[in-house]
């Protein structure tokens, strides 16, 4: 059991691990960096509105990358963008976590074939979950965000920051 509860009279108390009580403040408060690149971008806008209300998962949106663990890749990586989202990438303190999302962040999507476009945001950073649609739904958005929730419950921050998610391409995850 992750929490025991124990009582005694006039009250209770938990225990629990110091790697179970981090990863779920870590997975509690997802907060992703306020960008967006293409028309993927307004389906993330959509899962911040109220009919989605992102805000129950503990997703919320910070204009810094020094205060974000989260980046969403929303929209096509034209190469002029490729070296200020790898540098804002490296602003983001550990452990980050990158979601591509839509055809366009995966491969290139309809432009795949265009000069001015990154075939996949993999290629300039580590990516831990896919989302695969033109566009994909809010609702898509929110599933990638579970399963990283998911994957972040099984980290083990104990030990070395290197012991996080690893970014190869076995771990990687499409929704
Ligand atoms: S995947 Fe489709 S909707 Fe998303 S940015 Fe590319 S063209 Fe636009």
């Amino acid at each position: 059991m992750s929490v025991d509860i124990q009582k005694f009279p006039g009250g209770e108390f938990a225990l629990t691990t110091a790697d179970f009580f981090i990863n779920w403040a870590r997975e509690s408060s997802l907060w992703p960096l306020t960008f967006g690149l293409a028309c993927c971008a307004i389906e993330m806008m959509g899962a911040y509105a109220s009919r989605f209300d992102f805000d129950r998962f503990g997703v919320i949106p910070r204009p810094s990358p020094r205060q974000a663990d989260v980046m969403i890749i929303a929209g096509t990586v034209v190469k002029k963008m490729a070296e200020p989202i790898r540098t804002i990438y490296h602003q983001m303190p550990e452990p980050r976590f990158v979601i591509s999302m839509g055809s366009c962040a995966n491969c290139g999507g309809p432009y795949y074939d265009s000069y001015s476009v990154v075939k996949g945001v993999d290629k300039i950073i580590p990516v831990d979950i896919y989302i695969a649609g033109c566009p994909p739904r809010p609702e898509a958005l929110q599933y990638a965000v579970l399963k990283l929730q998911q994957r972040i419950r099984k980290m083990k921050p104990s030990r070395t920051a290197m012991a996080t998610i690893p970014q190869d391409k076995g771990a990687r995850t499409l929704v």
